[in-house]
């Protein structure tokens, strides 16, 4: 048979292909997706660089593999960790984050209508709004979605995307919320997972549909690797994802599912360390007189707390931490030059603390007003919180703090 479509794909998989795994977020970190090697015994499994497998004869490999962009023994290890955190059936791995958007946007047929939150990753918005289009999908913007979502669905509507927390104001969205009534109209929901990791939410135990990750982030955690994840149970959008998977062809390579792997087996240990640190420094800043005011889902006076300790293991806030700083942005700009641990750089998620200006870096694309509306005003610096000493980071924010309001007094004078 040809295949034409997705819809020509035969359903192959009516099993789930990674049976639940119940056993505690640790041990599965460090065993999913981890046998020992049958042969030499070796704990860890080797990099398999090869493109192509052996056939005895036509249509007969001698293994699972064939091809390595359809699959291959590092991409099938690390989707079986994956699947295993997010407690999902099914996981694909993706050449980035936004290669996972771009496939899961490519399922819908032409015609298709998506709702999205406004605050959205930059580059999610940047393929919403100039890349969906050119095959007919097309994508409205809400910045209350819990509000918005029953009255903008229409006939087309076939996904609902969205983030929570968001980027960089960590507003939470309640998943089972927006998941009822989406359901109710027959629609998924996606839930782009990257700032919390599995550690913290796991979006498909409150009905989400599909949980993405930017690997990038905190699933490898080193800053190292560029790769992305979708995890859901459905078996049906297992065989289009999958299609779509190998047919486009945005897939990672041996090594870099190697490197997340390996990342991925201490995230546990990186979330709790991060959280405790975004914890120490979100409590610091909410007391600091140059700061106007801390956006953090992990202290109480979080606007949407509630749905923080519904959502999110332990309630824990994890390792993003925004906040708003006495001075404009010129002081905003000044800090992140002050700061001696926290490196001014875009990205997040990894061991090393970093610290940007949303305004001037990964949001500089959103006019002005559009971005101020969702709160990303000039003076709003956006931390990721690594996992160094607590007591260095904050000594570290608190001296940058200081620093920054002399200069401010001093240009004054
Ligand atoms: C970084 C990021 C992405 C995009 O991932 P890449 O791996 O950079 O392509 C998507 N969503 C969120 C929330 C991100 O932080």
């Amino acid at each position: 048979m040809t295949i034409q479509s997705i819809q020509d794909v035969p359903a192959i998989d009516e099993e789930p292909r990674f049976a639940k795994d119940n056993r505690g977020f640790g041990t599965r970190a460090v065993q999913a997706g981890s046998p020992h090697d049958p042969v030499t015994g070796a704990v860890i499994a080797p990099i398999s660089l090869a493109t192509t497998y052996a056939q005895t004869a036509v249509g007969n490999p001698i293994g699972l593999y064939e091809y390595s962009r359809s699959s291959n023994p590092n991409r099938d290890n690390f989707e079986k960790a994956v699947a295993a955190l997010e407690g999902a059936s099914y996981a694909l791995a993706f050449s980035s984050g936004s290669a996972t958007t771009a496939t899961i946007l490519q399922s819908l047929a032409a015609g298709s209508h998506v709702i999205s939150i406004s605050d959205v990753y930059g580059g999610t918005h940047r393929y919403f709004t100039k890349v969906a289009a050119a095959h007919g999908v097309r994508v409205s913007f809400t910045g209350a979605i819990e509000v918005d979502a029953e009255s903008m669905i229409g006939p087309d509507t076939k996904l609902i995307w969205i983030e929570t927390p968001s980027n960089p104001t960590l507003s939470l969205v309640n998943i089972s919320a927006i998941a009822e009534i989406a359901h109710q109209h027959g629609i998924l929901v996606v839930v782009d997972n990257t700032f919390l990791s599995p550690y913290i939410q796991n979006p498909l135990n409150h009905g989400a549909d599909i949980v993405v990750h930017s690997v990038t982030k905190y699933i490898n955690g080193h800053s190292d690797v560029l790769m992305g994840v979708a995890a859901f149970n459905d078996s049906q959008l297992n065989d289009r994802l999958t299609f779509l998977q190998n047919a486009i062809g945005a897939v990672p390579s041996p090594f870099d599912c190697w490197l997340a792997h390996r990342g991925l087996k201490t995230l546990h240990l990186r979330a709790k360390a991060a959280t405790e640190n975004a914890t120490a420094i979100a409590t610091v800043l909410e007391s600091s007189p140059y700061v106007l005011s801390v956006n953090y889902p992990g202290l109480n006076s979080h606007p949407q707390r509630k749905v923080a300790v519904l959502q999110h293991r332990k309630g824990m806030g994890g390792g993003m931490v925004s906040f708003r700083i006495q001075g404009g942005r010129r002081a905003a700009e000044r800090f992140c030059q002050e700061t001696k641990i926290f490196t001014l750089a875009e990205s997040l998620g990894g061991i090393e603390s970093l610290c940007e200006l949303p305004a001037g870096m990964t949001h500089a694309g959103i006019p002005v007003e559009a971005r101020e509306k969702s709160g990303v005003f000039d003076d709003l610096i956006r931390l990721s919180v690594g996992i160094e000493d607590t007591e260095d980071l904050v000594d570290d924010i608190v001296g940058a703090l200081e620093r920054v309001n002399n200069y401010v007094q001093g240009n004054k004078a």
